[in-house]
Formats: structure tokens, C-alpha cells, sequence
């Protein structure tokens, strides 16, 4: 069964429309790109699939079990959001707290207040991360690459079954960009439903798998990356996204300045430091 199905999910907010009709099915382990300019609804993908927003129209379904095993029955929507890791571009760490106390409170959330089992939880993530030996360290403390890798620790604590990242590399240099891809793609490895917004075409190249294009809340494509189309919308919806939508209104992309392809010194597979 799938992980998490969207089915002809809308999003309006008043007049603009952020989502328009989406079907779309997620299943374990998939690593999934959401590329399309500013505006084109990316977040709002994210935070319904992270089930932080409620469609206007339209059904998620999700694989409760699939999602997290050990929740067992049928969990209420705030206990299955929980479940859900989510990373962002601002690293949201709480700076009275350190880098371990930041993780462990994500493990406490979901009701691990055993000191022993709080530790056996939190150090494998940060041995994964490459920021063990930071753990007494406060967020202010850090670079920025390693802010981010302490937020995918919490994002993780809860060993969730989908992990969302909104442009997790926008505040990043390239080197640093690079380690949380490498990372991001381990986990993915390891069984876990990535899904990750970015407007940076290079990580698609370095990171080839299933690509949803969208463009002014439209779904423009849904295809693996150099492989057999997923699927691929018909060219007459395709072509309806060059038409005006309500209230939508494109700004131009900004320039990014962790683009990796303005620099040649960051490899994807570059150890964290
Ligand atoms: P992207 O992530 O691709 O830049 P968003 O999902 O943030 O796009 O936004 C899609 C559209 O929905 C935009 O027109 C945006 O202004 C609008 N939008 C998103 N969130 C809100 C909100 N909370 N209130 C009003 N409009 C919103």
C-alpha cells in the first residue's frame, strides 16, 4: 500500500489558488524532487503532505501503520503529524537548548523520557549526521551546515517513515549543501519517503529519481529523471498552466546562493565534517 495518496487535492487561500486538483501516490523508500519557480505551490505541497494543512478540496490518504508501526490502531491526525519529519530552510533550533537537548526533545514529544533509552535514541543520530561530539554545543555555536544536520537529527528522532525538506540547502554553502543531499539520500536509503522542495535543477542531475514539476498550483509533469515516465500529465492540462490562474502571480526566482553548480567543490558523497 502507499505511503500517502493525495486525491484531487485544491488548496486556496481566498482567491489564490496554491494547489489545483493534485492526484498524486507516494509509496516507502521513493526519493521525490517538487521543482517549479516561487509561488508554484511547492510549500503547500509539502505542509499537506506533511498533513500540517488541510486540502480545500480533495482527500489524503494516509498508510497510518505504513507511516509509523509503532503507533499502532488508527492515530489521530495531530498524533500521525508528529510522525512526520519535517526539515526546513530555517533551522528552528531552540538556542537555550543544546544540540543534544534540541534531538532529545523530539524523542520526549513522543513519550521517550528513560535517560538510557533518550541516549540510545539521540547519539546513532548523531553519529549519522556527523555532529557527535557537538552534542553539549549550544545552536549558536555552529555553522550552518551543522545547525541543519542537528535539525535533520530531530527531524528524524522520531524514525519517521516520510521525511518533507523545503529547500533544505537555501541557507547553505555548497560544501554544506552537498552533505545534507548526501544525508537526506541515506536516509532514503534506509527505507524512508524523502520528499524535498528545491528550485536547484543540479540536485535532480546529482540526485536522479522521480520529479513532480509544478507550475502555478498545476502538476506540469510526474516523471522519473533519465527513466519511464511515472506519468505525464495530458499536453491539454500541461498547457493549461500557461494560462493565468486567480490571483496567482509568479515573482521572479531569486538567485541561490548555495547553487551548487557555481561551484566545483562540493561532491555529493564529501563526509560530513
Ligand atoms: P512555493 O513554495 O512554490 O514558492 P507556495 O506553496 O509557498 O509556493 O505558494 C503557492 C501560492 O500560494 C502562492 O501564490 C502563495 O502566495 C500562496 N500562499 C501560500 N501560502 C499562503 C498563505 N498562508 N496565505 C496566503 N497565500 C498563500
Amino acid at each position: 500500500m502507499a505511503l500517502i495518496r493525495l486525491e484531487h487535492v485544491s488548496k486556496s487561500y481566498g482567491e489564490r489558488i496554491a494547489l489545483s486538483d493534485l492526484t498524486l501516490t507516494f509509496d516507502p523508500g521513493e526519493w521525490v524532487f517538487v521543482l517549479g519557480p516561487s509561488g508554484a505551490g511547492k510549500s503547500t505541497l509539502l505542509r499537506v503532505l506533511a498533513l500540517a494543512e488541510k486540502p480545500s478540496a480533495g482527500r489524503v490518504e494516509v498508510d497510518a501503520e505504513g507511516l509509523h508501526p509503532e503507533a499502532g490502531g488508527k492515530p489521530s491526525g495531530r498524533v500521525l503529524r508528529r510522525l512526520v519529519g519535517v526539515l526546513g530552510q530555517e533551522f528552528r533550533l531552540l538556542a537555550d537548548r543544546t544540540v543534544y537537548e534540541n534531538v532529545a526533545l523530539a524523542c520526549q514529544i513522543s513519550g521517550i523520557w528513560d535517560r538510557a533509552a533518550l541516549r540510545e535514541r539521540v547519539n546513532p543520530l548523531l553519529d549519522q549526521m556527523g555532529i557527535r561530539g557537538k552534542e553539549a554545543l549550544y545552536p549558536n555555536d555552529l555553522s550552518a551546515g551543522e545547525k541543519q544536520r542537528a535539525a535533520l537529527a530531530r527531524a528524524m528522532a522520531r524514525h519517521p517513515k516520510l521525511l518533507i525538506a523545503d529547500e533544505p540547502t537555501g541557507n547553505l554553502d555548497p560544501a554544506a549543501a552537498g552533505q545534507i543531499f548526501a544525508l537526506l539520500n541515506e536516509i532514503r536509503v534506509r527505507g524512508t519517503l524523502v520528499v524535498v522542495a528545491t528550485h536547484v535543477e543540479d540536485w535532480v542531475r546529482r540526485y536522479p529519481g522521480r520529479v513532480i514539476r509544478l507550475e502555478r498550483g498545476l502538476l506540469r509533469s510526474d516523471a522519473m529523471e533519465g527513466g519511464v515516465p511515472a506519468s505525464i500529465v495530458p499536453a491539454a492540462t500541461a498547457a493549461a498552466v500557461t494560462e493565468p490562474t486567480v490571483g496567482t502571480e509568479l515573482p521572479p526566482v531569486p538567485a541561490n546562493p548555495g547553487n551548487p553548480s557555481t561551484s566545483g567543490s562540493s561532491g555529493p558523497g564529501e563526509p560530513p565534517r
